[in-house]
């Protein structure tokens, strides 16, 4: 059982399993290169507990997910096949690649599983009808099966048929990837070990106002740094050249300010900045020991006094959030405060605090820094994370079942 807000859901443990065909949606979207292969098998291994634990119930396994933006359209290049390939090898058993998702022939080689058998439905939204959620094509997937999973929480924050659609068909329970994302995340955001320090950057303030708004009620500590930094600074008079800024945020910026204040939670935002005179690789860099940035010039990445000042802070946190990176980090030159903070938050991990990585972003540069494995979680779903943090209602969680 998981307990979020004041609804407890139904999982795995408490479902009988032995002999049910069980449809379970996870999340496969990995990425490939122009031949297919699969670049990482990430998304895939986190779905293994869930498929070997109902492996070993003796339940029939119907896997379901979506690969990449096919459009509803059947694209032989988004087809799932090499993912059933990769997923066999790692199961070191047969893992029959369906030829659709829905349909007779479909149902035809469901109805044929035995216990213990696993197979992978075709990418579901080569179907239109999955991203708009229509209940008709719900109804179809759903009739294959007489449970259904829900293990995929990179997609839990969409109202798709696959996610949500079919459980009001067939009785829809929690796998344990779900299980594991809520319960860091939720006992992070509802009973921190604290000092509780949030770090947030990355470059849209639009997207992430509601969970600095939401964060500002639970933290000790708010980190504000990466693109969106610079609409804080104008928001208070600071000049900030041409760096990026989304003006009409500035009104939402302002509230935060205030409502921090009100709240009394300390706002961290840079006190020096990486600068360029482009935004490129080989434009002309500085390091500025200030605020202030003129005319002329953009922020790129935070300075090194900022990076001390940030560390102070997560060295003595027990319970750490990051999203989003400090500056640019794609491009190698303006990669090192992100890469720094990486560092620190692995250091405060060894030290003992609970650190939650969420979003791509924070995710590929902790990997580039080498430090995946320092981390406490790094969640699945990027977007999904930021929503939940954000305190909204997940509709691939309202869902499932109470317990
Ligand atoms: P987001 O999707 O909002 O998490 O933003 C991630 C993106 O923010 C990354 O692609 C970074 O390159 C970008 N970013 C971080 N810092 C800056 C900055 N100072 N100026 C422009 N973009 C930035």
């Amino acid at each position: 059982m998981i307990i979020v807000a004041k609804k407890s859901i139904k999982d795995l443990k408490d479902t009988e399993i032995k002999g049910k065909k069980i449809l379970v949606r996870v999340d496969f979207n990995v990425p490939l290169d122009a031949k297919q292969n699969i670049t990482s098998d990430k998304r895939i291994q986190a779905a293994l507990p869930t498929i070997e634990y109902l492996i070993k119930k003796g339940g029939r396994i119907i896997l379901v997910s979506h690969l990449g933006r096919p459009k509803g359209e059947k694209k032989p290049e988004l087809s799932l096949a090499p993912v059933a390939k990769r997923l066999g090898e790692l199961l070191k058993k047969e893992v029959k690649m369906l030829p659709d998702c829905v349909g007779d022939q479909v149902k035809a080689e469901v109805d044929k599983m035995k216990d213990g058998d696993v197979v992978l439905l075709e990418n579901v939204r080569f179907h239109k009808e999955e991203t708009k959620n229509d209940p008709e094509f719900a109804k179809k997937l759903a009739t294959l099966a007489e449970l259904f999973v829900s293990d995929a929480f990179g997609t839990v924050h969409r109202a798709h048929a696959s996610t949500v659609g079919v459980a009001a068909y067939l009785p829809a329970v929690s796998g344990f990837l779900i299980q594991k994302e809520l319960d860091i995340m939720g006992k992070a955001l509802s009973d921190p070990a604290r000092p509780f320090v949030a770090i947030i950057g990355g470059a849209k303030i639009s997207s992430k106002i509601g969970v600095l708004k939401n964060l500002l009620d639970k933290v000790d500590t708010l980190i504000i740094a990466g693109g969106m930094a610079y609409t804080f600074f104008k928001a208070r008079g600071i000049e900030v050249g041409k760096s990026l800024v989304e003006d009409d945020q500035i009104p939402e910026a302002k509230e935060i300010l205030k409502k921090a204040i009100d709240v009394g939670v300390p706002i961290l935002l840079p006190i020096d900045h990486v600068v360029a005179d482009k935004f490129a690789e080989d434009a002309n860099v500085q390091v500025v020991p200030r605020t202030t940035i003129d005319a002329g010039w953009l922020g790129v990445d935070i300075g090194p006094d900022t990076v001390a000042k940030f560390k102070n802070a997560i060295m003595k946190a027990k319970t750490i959030i990051w999203n989003g990176p400090m500056g640019v980090f794609e491009m190698d030159k303006f990669a090192k405060g992100t890469i720094e903070i990486a560092k620190i938050v692995a250091a405060a991990t060894e030290k003992g605090a609970i650190s939650i990585i969420g979003g791509g972003d924070s995710a590929a540069a902790i990997k580039k820094a080498g430090l995946t494995n320092k981390m406490t979680h790094i969640s699945t779903g990027g977007g999904a994370s930021l929503e939940f943090m954000e305190g909204k209602e997940l509709p691939g969680i309202a869902c499932l079942q109470d317990k």
